[in-house]
C-alpha cells in the first residue's frame, strides 16, 4: 500500500516569521500588537489516505477526514450538487477509496486539494477551514 505519510516538505514555504525566537513583529499584521492572524497557517500536514491537520498561528488545530473535506469541497461545482441535493462525492465514477493525490499551497491563504476521483477546483481557504471546524460540535 503506498500510502504517503503527509506532503513532503518541499512542498510547503516554511512560515514568513519564526515566532518562536520572539523580537521579531510579523509582517502584514494590521491586527494589533502581539495578535496573531487567526487565519493564517503556521503547519499544513497532508495525509493522503486520512486528511489533513492545519495549525494556526494562535495555536487552533483544525483536523479533517478525507470524507468530510471531499463533501465539503468548497468549489461552484460541488456547491451546486449539494444545492440540488446531490452529493459531490461519491460519485458513479468515483474511484473507492477516496484519497489525495496532490495538494499544495494557493496562495498564502488556501490549499488545493487533488483528489483521485480527478476533481482538483476546490480551494479549501484558511479562513474557510477554520471557520468550518469551529462550526463543528465537538
Ligand atoms: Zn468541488
Amino acid at each position: 500500500m503506498a500510502d504517503v505519510e503527509g506532503m513532503h516538505p518541499g512542498s510547503l514555504p516554511s512560515p514568513s516569521t519564526d515566532r518562536t525566537t520572539g523580537g521579531v513583529t510579523p509582517p502584514g499584521n494590521e491586527a494589533g500588537w502581539g495578535m496573531a492572524d487567526p487565519f493564517e497557517l503556521v503547519d499544513l500536514d497532508v495525509r493522503t489516505s486520512s486528511g489533513i491537520t492545519a495549525t494556526f498561528a494562535d495555536g487552533y488545530v483544525a483536523s479533517f477526514d478525507l470524507v468530510e473535506l471531499r463533501l465539503g469541497c468548497p468549489c461552484a461545482t460541488c456547491r451546486a450538487l449539494g444545492e440540488r441535493g446531490e452529493v459531490p462525492w461519491p460519485r458513479p465514477s468515483s474511484p473507492l477509496p477516496l484519497s489525495i493525490t496532490d495538494a499544495s499551497l494557493h496562495g498564502a491563504w488556501g490549499v488545493n486539494i487533488v483528489w483521485n476521483d480527478g476533481h482538483s477546483t476546490g480551494i479549501y481557504t484558511f479562513e474557510y477551514l477554520r471557520r468550518w471546524s469551529e462550526d463543528q460540535p465537538v
